[in-house]
């Protein structure tokens, strides 16, 4: 969708959502969709000149830097396609589940066509679940091999993980769109949509197959739950220059540590951003937390 298109779409004063840079570099977005098929992969696309340029990653990301993940360049997927979850006809090419697994936004450092040329793709990705930066590397095509093989790598930054830490596709198995599991999926649990790969995707549309997805992102009805064990805070992105427009609010960032309080029925716990317990450390700051009027309640500053 053009920017221009998007901007009047939304009103930027009302709403907290980010501009959108038109220069390059802008924001595109990227899914991965789980997809059990006759083998279960993760099909990593990356928004790139109106398609999505698609990867179909064999086991998945992994956030280990050093282990190359092997992903198959498959043919572009039309836009439409990133908000589909559910089932494609078995017999149809792609027969099987659909998850959309994860979703957001990705960043090319470098001009991405002259890195998709050259087979070297250096981004970062802001998702719900994968963030940092990544690698994908083209390798050399063997006789016989009628796709491109390439290579889905983490870069070593503070989103990597280590050998021994959890793998991320067991840690968070499900659907960022629904929660639902592939199995629920497959069962049509909540809501049943078809993707007819042999028809187009504005027929896929018309015919409801993305109906509901867009709705669902939203907490429509917000209730009550308990606060879980630790939530990540949101973390700030190094830009070289500073986004300008309506939108955006600036603030000199003092050195100091970061730290989340939560209070959770009474009891006060101030976290790092990495989920260390610091309490002990701010005594002071955790004794003010506690005399505020929240009774549950994450405070990120
Ligand atoms: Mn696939």
């Amino acid at each position: 969708m053009d920017l221009q298109v998007y901007r009047k779409k939304r009103k930027f004063d009302v709403t907290p959502e980010p501009r959108g840079r038109a220069a390059k570099g802008k924001g595109n977005r990227f899914v991965i969709q789980k997809h059990a098929a006759s083998r279960l992969h993760y099909d990593l696309r990356l928004e790139h000149d109106g398609v999505m340029k698609s990867w179909a990653v064999t086991r998945g990301p992994s956030l280990v830097p050093g282990e190359k993940r092997l992903a198959v360049h498959v043919e572009d997927h039309p836009i439409e396609y990133n908000s589909f979850e559910g089932t494609i006809p078995q017999g149809e090419y792609g027969g099987g589940t659909v998850m959309i697994w994860d979703r957001g936004s990705w960043q090319p450092e470098g001009d991405p066509h002259k890195g998709y040329k050259k087979g070297h793709l250096d981004f970062s990705l802001e998702g719900e679940k994968l963030r940092g930066r990544w690698h994908l590397v083209r390798m050399n095509r063997r006789h016989g091999e009628s796709k491109e093989p390439w290579l889905l790598i983490k870069s070593g930054d503070e989103e990597a993980r280590k050998e021994d830490e959890p793998d991320i596709l067991e840690e968070q198995p499900l659907s960022v769109a629904s929660g639902r599991s592939i199995f629920e999926i497959a069962q049509g649990k909540g809501r049943k949509r078809v993707w007819h790969s042999n028809r187009s995707a504005k027929e896929n549309v018309k015919a409801g197959a993305i109906r509901g997805v867009a709705s669902s992102n939203r907490k429509s009805q917000p209730h009550a739950a308990p606060l879980p064990d630790f939530m990540p805070p949101s973390l700030a992105t190094l830009r070289t220059v500073a986004p300008t427009g309506q939108g955006w609010v600036h603030e000199i960032k003092f050195d100091g540590y970061r730290i989340q309080a939560r209070l959770d029925h009474g009891k006060v716990r101030l976290f790092t951003r990495k989920g260390l317990d610091w309490t002990g450390k701010f005594p002071n700051i955790a004794a003010a937390v506690k005399k505020l009027p929240a009774r549950n309640a994450l405070i990120d500053g």
